[in-house]
């Protein structure tokens, strides 16, 4: 349990360096654990060493965790698809914000199912910055529409966009999807859409927070390189085809 630790605190150093070269106050970039596959005694050690802000990918793992993590207070997100038999189940269990809003008809379901149980969430709109046609997100052409349309439902509250970018070891080509989520955001805040803040960007993970922080980030998502490799194929997670 001791490598989490340090692993941790590797990814702290590495996003304060990552904020001093770029002339960011660390305060600006919170780091969220990705958890998916991750036993719940495992993030307890996270949590406890510190930690507040975790994520899941399946509704199912949430569940599943949901009681052993209780004694330890922390935040939770959700990273994955949402699909729209999901959304009954997600909204119980304290999800603070949902990253990975891409679609319309599930804008629109939440919405319904948070206005009959008296409740607001927060959302990140997610926006498939890479091109990649397994990724999940809107296209990029298409954000800011979706943003404005999700804006009218007002217990939907948007706090920003989420983004996966491309995955190489050239760092290089990861670059412009995290420049293009944040042209974005600037194109949103230039349209001032009324219930609509851009606070948020949440982009970089374990091998290219670095990258994000200097485009702007300020919520990195961080699994591998804080608990070790997975052993599912993140395909399981992020592939429409297979979700
Ligand atoms: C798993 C996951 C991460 C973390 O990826 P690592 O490479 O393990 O750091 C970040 N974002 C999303 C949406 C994920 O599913």
């Amino acid at each position: 349990m001791s490598d989490i630790i340090n692993n941790l605190n590797i990814i702290l150093h590495r996003m304060e360096v990552a904020c001093r070269d770029s002339g960011r106050d660390p305060n600006e970039v919170k780091l969220l654990l990705a958890t998916k596959t991750v036993p719940a005694d495992r993030i307890k050690v996270a949590l406890e060493a510190g930690q507040t802000l975790i994520a899941e990918n399946k509704v199912q793992e949430i569940k599943e965790k949901y009681k052993s993590l209780q004694s330890v207070p922390h935040t939770n997100h959700f990273i994955g698809h949402l699909q729209s038999n999901k959304i009954k189940d997600i909204l119980k269990y304290d999800i603070s914000c949902i990253q990975s809003l891409d679609r319309l008809d599930v804008a629109e379901k939440l919405q319904q199912r948070l206005v009959y149980e008296g409740k607001k969430i927060e959302v990140l709109i997610q926006v498939n910055t890479s091109g990649e046609e397994s990724k999940f997100g809107t296209h990029p052409d298409q954000a800011i529409e979706l943003v404005r349309a999700v804006s009218r439902f007002s217990n939907i509250e948007i706090k920003g966009l989420m983004t996966i970018g491309l995955f190489s070891a050239e760092i290089e080509k990861v670059r412009p999807c995290f420049r293009l989520l944040r042209d974005i955001q600037q194109e949103v805040i230039a349209q001032n859409i009324p219930n609509v803040s851009m606070r948020e960007l949440s982009m970089g993970m374990s091998g290219d927070l670095e990258t994000a922080i200097q485009e702007g980030a300020t919520i990195v998502r961080v699994g591998t390189a804080i608990f070790g490799q997975r052993i599912y194929a993140d395909s399981y997670y992020w592939d429409e085809t297979k979700a």
